[in-house]
């Protein structure tokens, strides 16, 4: 991503009146991610998967949950703000499209810069979608345990 990305970005962030735009990301935020990390905590404490610390300053990007023995960095990512494929169609708002993209993929890039980060530095990175959690809880425990597990 260039700089010329990121005027773009802010052009169009302009364009989208500071009130609608507040009201909006209030109505995205109610699902954010105070519940769903509260629920991968409940998945981790169900498949006795103990150990991590929350949001640690000092590892690169913040991980959600961070087990530092293991050196595995777990993001929780909302389906809206990261950009997920498989539920974008449900849950883009139709009005400001070009505002609300634009904004994903600055997370995506970022979610990008801070995996590659984070692996220079011997960190193994698993992203959860929020769709999983409700969906796939055994898939959610079964991808942190193996990495645990195959821990060097
Ligand atoms: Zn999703």
């Amino acid at each position: 991503m260039g700089a010329g990305t990121g005027l773009n970005i802010e052009r169009s962030m302009d364009t989208v009146s500071r009130r609608r735009r507040s009201k909006i990301m209030a109505a995205v935020k109610s699902r954010g991610n105070v519940s769903t990390e509260g629920a991968v905590r409940r998945i981790f404490l169900s498949n006795g998967i103990t150990g991590w610390r929350r949001h640690l300053n000092s590892i690169p990007g913040k991980p959600d949950f961070a087990f530092r023995s293991a050196r595995v960095a777990v993001f929780v990512d909302g389906c809206f703000w990261h950009g997920c494929s498989i539920c974008r169609r449900n849950i883009t708002p139709s009005a400001n499209k070009t505002y609300w993209r634009a904004k994903i993929k600055k997370n995506q890039a970022r979610d990008r810069r801070i995996n590659a980060e984070l692996q220079k530095s011997r960190w193994r990175v698993v992203r959860i979608w929020e769709h999983d959690i409700a969906k796939a809880p055994a898939k959610v425990a079964r991808r942190v345990r193996n990495l645990l597990a195959e821990n060097p």
